[in-house]
């Protein structure tokens, strides 16, 4: 069996948040064939977009267990369907918080939470601030920064 498909899902869930059904043409404009169920319009556009703004919600999430993980931007854009690449998955779950797009995660290493202000930035102690003293975290990733650089590797 396969999984569901992912607007099955949503339908469910409309239906599930109690937005009244109405029966309508399985083929638009031709009862012969039958009805199907469907969410009353404007209350299922409310559902919708509700459901929306919880996936969004989940993302950012999971984004922020992604870099309390150690993932990187670029790995969670990849994971994004589309998948996205790094400065675009960052700009995705990011706030606008004054100083430009930020996203907070805890660090696991020092216990502080971490502004990132994304892969534009530039190396980790521009692009991840708030890190305690001494954060072993940090100074790997900028150990990782500038072997990166001494490769000659990518960009
Ligand atoms: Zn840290």
């Amino acid at each position: 069996m396969n999984p569901p498909e992912p607007r099955d899902l949503i339908l469910r869930d409309i239906f599930t948040l109690g937005v009244k059904v109405v029966r309508r043409p399985v083929i638009r404009g031709d009862s012969a064939l039958g009805t199907t169920p469907q969410p009353e319009p404007l209350a299922g556009i409310h559902a919708a977009t509700t459901l929306r703004h919880a996936a969004s919600r989940a993302v950012a999430d999971c984004a922020r267990y992604a870099r309390e993980d150690g993932k990187t931007w670029t790995e969670i854009g990849a994971a994004m369907e589309p998948a996205h690449g790094e400065d675009s998955a960052f700009l995705a779950v990011a706030s606008q918080m004054g100083r430009g797009p930020t996203f907070a995660w805890p660090c696991p290493a020092c216990g502080q939470t971490v502004i990132d202000y994304g892969p534009e930035a530039g190396s980790p102690e521009d692009q991840e601030t708030g890190h305690g003293e001494g954060c072993t975290r940090l100074a790997a990733a900028i150990v990782a920064w500038n072997a990166r650089w001494e490769d000659g590797a990518d960009e």
